[in-house]
C-alpha cells in the first residue's frame, strides 16, 4: 500500500482585531505583516456583553488552523499584569477581563494592547518605521493617540498604560482636554480632528469640520491653510518634547486626521519640533507619514498576538 502524508498546515498566523468606536476590523495576518484576509462588522454599543460577544464573533468568522494566536486594540489603557481593558473613552468596556476570557474561549495565545500602541506596532513592523528601532508614532483622529518604540520593543510603562503621548501639557491651563480627560492645555486638545473641527466652526461656520478644513485647504484657502499651519505648530511643541525624551530615529504621524491634513501639518510641526529639542537628537530624527492606513491598527494587534505567543512558547 502506498503511504500518504497528511499535510499540516503550520500555525503561523495571527488574528488582529482593532475594537474602533464604529467599526471592528479584523484580519489574519502573517509574519510578515502582510494581511491574508480581512473581516469587518460594527461595534455595539448598547453594553459590555455584547461588544465582547461581537469580539468573539469577528475572531470566529477568521479562526483556522493556520492561525496560532490572537491580539486586541481596544481604544483603552490596558492593564498588561492583568490583561484588562481599563475604561474606553467612547464604548461601554470597563474592566474587561479581555485577554483570559479570548485565550479560554478560543484556546489560543491572547495579547491585547492599547489601539494606539497597536497601531505604532503596525508601521513599526511592516509600514513606515520598518526596520527602526526608537519611533514615536501620534496617531491624529478624533483623539490623538500615542506609541512608542524604545529601542527595538514597545515602551508600555509599569502596568501597561503608558505611553498616552496625546495628555501631556504643551500649555498651562489651556483649553479643556476632550473626553473623560480632566486635564487642560493638553496636547490632544489642540492637534485632533476634533479640534481642527471646532477651529474650523468659528472661522467657516457651523457646518464646517475638519473635512471641510482640508478641502478649503486644498482648494488655496489661505485661511484654511494658516488654522492647519498652527495645528501643526501646537503638534510640534509635543514632538519637540518626545525627541527630547525618546531620541527617536523616526517620528511618524498617522490617523485619519494626521494622513489628510499631513501636507500642511508637516512643515510648521517640524519647524517647530527642532526648534524645541536638543542635539544630537534633532539632527538626526525624521519625520515621516503613516503607510499603513486604517490597517495600522490590526496589524499592529496581529502582532502583539504573535509577541504574547512568542512570551508562551518553551
Ligand atoms: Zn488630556
Amino acid at each position: 500500500m502506498r503511504g500518504f502524508t497528511v499535510p499540516t498546515v503550520q500555525a503561523s498566523h495571527a488574528i488582529g482585531v482593532d475594537l474602533g468606536g464604529t467599526k471592528i476590523l479584523a484580519g489574519v495576518v502573517a509574519r510578515d505583516g502582510s494581511v491574508v484576509r480581512r473581516h469587518e462588522r460594527a461595534t455595539p454599543q448598547d453594553s459590555q456583553d455584547r461588544v465582547v460577544a461581537e469580539l468573539e464573533a469577528a475572531v470566529a468568522e477568521l479562526l483556522d488552523e493556520s492561525v496560532a494566536a490572537v491580539g486586541i486594540g481596544a481604544p483603552s489603557p490596558i492593564n498588561q499584569k492583568r490583561g484588562i481593558v481599563v475604561e474606553c473613552v467612547n464604548l461601554p468596556l470597563v474592566e474587561e477581563p479581555l485577554r483570559d476570557h479570548m485565550r479560554e474561549r478560543f484556546g489560543v495565545a491572547v495579547g491585547i494592547d492599547n489601539d494606539a500602541n497597536a497601531a505604532a506596532i503596525g508601521e513599526w513592523r511592516a509600514g513606515a518605521a520598518r526596520g527602526v528601532d526608537d519611533v514615536v508614532m501620534l496617531t491624529l483622529g478624533t483623539g490623538l493617540g500615542g506609541g512608542v518604540i524604545s529601542g527595538g520593543v514597545p515602551f508600555r510603562g509599569r502596568d501597561g498604560a503608558g505611553a498616552e503621548l496625546g495628555h501631556v501639557v504643551i500649555v498651562r491651563d489651556g483649553i479643556p482636554c476632550q473626553g473623560v480627560c480632566a486635564g487642560r492645555g493638553h496636547l490632544e486638545a489642540y492637534t485632533t480632528g476634533l479640534a481642527a473641527g471646532h477651529r474650523a466652526q468659528e472661522t467657516f461656520g457651523p457646518a464646517a469640520d475638519a473635512h471641510r478644513l482640508v478641502r478649503l485647504a486644498d482648494e488655496g484657502d489661505a485661511t484654511a491653510r494658516e488654522i492647519l499651519a498652527d495645528i501643526g505648530r501646537h503638534l510640534g511643541s509635543g514632538m519637540g518634547s518626545f525627541v527630547n525624551i525618546f531620541g527617536p530615529e523616526l517620528v511618524v504621524i498617522g490617523g485619519g486626521f494626521g494622513v489628510a491634513a499631513w501636507d500642511y501639518l508637516v512643515e510648521s510641526a517640524t519647524d517647530v519640533m527642532r526648534r524645541e529639542s536638543l542635539r544630537p537628537m534633532r539632527d538626526s530624527v525624521r519625520v515621516v507619514r503613516a503607510e499603513l492606513g486604517t490597517a495600522a491598527g490590526l496589524i499592529g494587534a496581529a502582532f502583539v498576538g504573535f509577541e504574547a505567543l512568542d512570551a508562551s512558547a518553551p
